[in-house]
């Protein structure tokens, strides 16, 4: 989907993300497609006691397995965190797989932050081997967050993995300047579910404006970056105790749904690494279509009936600009040609939400 759109794509953009069928709202790990491809829920971002999480990652994938995920990346902190023992253990042909990843928690210096520095970390998915930030314990001096994620971000594509750039808003960090040369086709947390990561911006006491998460995709997405939309966990507690406290970070807040041929490593990392897929913190797609000329896209109903909450598919392209409100299940976008690019965000009436991949305009 973040393919510019021509006559060589138009087809595979129709053919790629069509006709998903979910047997129902309920969020399911796979569910398949007539084209014989599946769509796997995921979580791309998630710490273990290894790091800072309190589970041992065995338990961690064990949550996931049995909460309706098809797959879930282990990103500790500055260590790539060994799975094949747990897939020994808990993977499943087309049910249940772990990836290897890294959170790479990068800080850079700046007497100008609240913090005296700022905070530039980036998850990077399939790794082998942890990539160490730079800077005593991950706090880079003399340079600046464009550069620092410049350096990460192409370490990552060079150990053969997907870079994912983490919650632009925890501790008021990331900026658009910060990330106007990351490469095309990076992952970006649109939604990151750890409760303090301000994922919806906000204005200071001296009135200086953060955007928020989405609204600051949509400026480096009108600048022409192709960063394209996650939504993770950022999961570190998963006690039972963890679920009954907003204030603490436990799974099952935000995934995306990817499509790919099976589940596997190499087939999730390619499905990934081409933006086919949505994210999510509650709302499921039974279908999506996008043609040069046209997006469609069909929301999967509540799974009970006394379940009547509402949707509002909101297309939104250059500037952010909402180019077309649509409500109920079913929503359509003509497209113009002018739009810069086209996405659309579905919300809810009970606040869960979908974001679709930025589709460009030529
Ligand atoms: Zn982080
Ligand atoms: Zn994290």
């Amino acid at each position: 989907m973040p393919m510019r759109l021509s006559h060589r794509t138009t087809l595979r953009l129709a053919t790629s993300f069509a006709l998903v069928t979910a047997p129902a709202a309920t969020t399911v790990a796979q569910s398949s497609t007539p084209s014989g491809a599946h769509w796997y829920r995921g979580n791309t971002h998630t710490h273990t006691i290894a790091s800072d999480g309190n589970a041992p990652v065995l338990d961690v994938a064990r949550w996931y397995k049995t909460h309706a995920y098809a797959f879930v990346v282990i990103t500790d902190h500055e260590l790539v965190t060994a799975v094949d023992p747990v897939n020994a253990q808990l993977a499943e042909a087309g049910k249940f797989l772990v990836l290897r990843g890294q959170e790479i928690t990068q800080k850079v210096v700046d007497s100008a932050a609240q913090d005296g520095r700022r905070q530039a970390h980036v998850v990077a998915i399939g790794i082998g081997q942890p990539i160490l930030p730079l800077g005593d314990n991950g706090n880079a001096t003399g340079t600046a967050m464009e550069a620092v994620y410049a350096r990460n971000l192409s370490a990552v594509k060079a150990a053969g993995g997907i870079a994912q750039v983490n919650h632009p808003n925890f501790r008021w960090s990331v900026r658009e300047a910060d990330l106007l040369n990351v490469p095309d086709s990076t992952l970006y947390e649109v939604w990151n579910g750890h409760p303090w990561v301000n994922n919806l911006g906000g204005v200071d006491e001296k009135g200086r404006v953060a955007p928020s998460a989405e609204a600051l995709w949509d400026s480096l997405l009108s600048r022409g970056k192709v960063l394209l939309g996650v939504a993770t966990d950022d999961a570190h507690e998963y006690q039972q105790a963890a679920f009954e406290d907003p204030l603490a970070t436990h799974p099952g807040r935000a995934w995306i749904m990817v499509r790919a041929d099976t589940l596997t490593a190499p087939a999730l990392m390619s499905s990934i690494g081409r933006g086919e897929f949505y994210a999510s913190t509650g709302v499921t797609l039974s279908d999506y279509r996008a043609t040069r000329s046209k997006i469609e896209l069909t929301i999967a109903p509540p799974s009970r009936p006394e379940d009547v909450r509402r949707y509002h598919t909101q297309f939104i392209g250059r500037g952010g600009k909402v180019l077309a409100d649509v409500y109920g299940r079913a929503a359509s976008y003509a497209i113009g040609g002018n739009e810069g690019y086209v996405r659309a965000t579905i919300t809810d009436s009970n606040g869960l939400q979908a974001w679709t991949q930025p589709m460009f305009v030529k």
